[in-house]
């Protein structure tokens, strides 16, 4: 059976290394390990700030309560849960937009379509690491007078024309957990240029508290541990080879599986780098000859494990079913949606694995 996800992680000893010393001191939460990731990460990123805290749930949920936003936060409801419940958890009325059918990103236009005078932000995802429009939603923001923040949890080292995720927006969140690019077990990242939202990170992960014992905000216990800052700063060194080698699983993908009529795959934008954490193709059942799901379960037999990312969206969840709205592109590409094994371990075999199989699984279809 060909797993789904392997994580890659650095080496042991490389997150020893660091770590020795604060175990040592026995300093081991929020101290001199996750002050030294936050600084490799801003400058990696380009950016002025970053706050380390425990995830990108607990980052998200603090940024929207750091920005002091009252009223409706329009974002995709093709994206994993943890986006929406971040509105949610701060009373905010989540409104969905619609993703664009060729990135399958959140669309712009869409976005604008829903802008009312409640509407107090925005919530991009760069989905699978393909940047999302931050230009045109960034001059949707300025031109609306709104917070614009991505959910960057798939984005570590994906690039946008040219400059780095983590820049855009009033700030961006990433996530650490192992199924993401840069893997700390736990943790998340928040990265911005507004010196205050900063601050205000800073405290939100500390209770609300900068040392005056009278919490700034309503914030809780979002720190980030030493040995999970240790095995960030183990892992950024490989970051770039990482996101390499799943372009490289990606191209050979697309180039194979857009041979099959009826296999789609969203459009990365010339000059943009996809971290690829996620490859998926969206399967036209009209045109393949078999649903999502029949896919899958040939796939299954042919020993590849898969997932549907992200099946159902967000407004057919139970939480979130309340705020449905018409999205048609969403609940097309949402029930086509199947993701495929990518990882830095797989080999040229596995991959070759993945192939066979998917084209054997065409091959049946067409004899029937
Ligand atoms: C994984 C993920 C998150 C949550 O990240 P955590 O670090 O687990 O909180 C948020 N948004 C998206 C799109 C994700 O895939």
């Amino acid at each position: 059976m060909l797993r789904f996800l392997r994580p890659s992680l650095p080496p042991l000893d490389s997150v020893i290394e660091h770590y020795r010393a604060v175990y040592e001191s026995g300093m081991i939460t929020n101290a001199a390990l996750v002050a030294r990731f936050e600084a490799a990460a801003a400058e990696r990123i380009g950016v002025k700030h970053c706050v380390a805290v425990s995830s990108c749930t607990s980052g998200l949920l603090l940024v929207l309560r750091a920005l002091d936003l009252e009223g409706e936060v329009i974002l995709p409801s093709f994206t994993f849960f943890a986006t929406g419940h971040a509105v949610l958890w701060n009373r905010l009325r989540p409104v969905f937009a619609d993703c664009d059918p060729e990135t399958w990103n959140i669309d712009p236009a869409n976005v604008e379509a829903r802008i009312t005078e409640r509407t107090c932000a925005i919530v991009g995802v760069h989905l699978y690491g393909n940047p999302c429009a931050v230009d045109r939603l960034g001059d949707l923001a300025q031109k609306h007078n709104l917070r614009l923040v991505f959910d960057a949890a798939h984005g570590f080292g994906s690039v946008s024309q040219g400059r780095p995720v983590g820049q855009f927006g009033d700030a961006e969140v990433f996530s650490f957990t192992p199924t993401k690019t840069l893997v700390c077990g736990e943790g998340g990242l928040v990265a911005t240029n507004d010196a205050l939202l900063a601050h205000r990170i800073r405290a939100g992960r500390n209770y609300g508290d900068l040392g005056s014992y009278d919490p700034e905000l309503l914030g809780f216990n979002a720190r980030m541990p030493e040995f999970q800052a240790a095995m960030g700063l183990a892992g950024l060194e490989h970051v770039d080879a990482k996101i390499r080698r799943h372009n490289e699983i990606a191209a050979q993908y697309t180039t194979e599986l857009t041979k099959a009529k009826g296999l789609a795959v969203p459009e990365v934008r010339a000059d943009d780098l996809c971290s690829f954490k996620d490859y998926s193709v969206a399967v036209d059942p009209e045109i393949f000859g078999l649903t999502r799901d029949q896919l899958a379960a040939a796939m299954l037999k042919e020993s590849i494990e898969t997932k549907k990312y992200f099946y159902p969206p967000l407004h057919q969840q139970k939480l979130y079913r309340e705020y449905a709205t018409s999205l048609p592109v969403t609940e097309r590409i949402s029930s086509q949606v199947l993701s495929l094994p990518i990882y830095e371990s797989m080999t040229d075999e596995d991959v070759e694995l993945v192939l066979t199989a998917a084209q054997t699984v065409a091959g049946q279809k067409q004899q029937r």
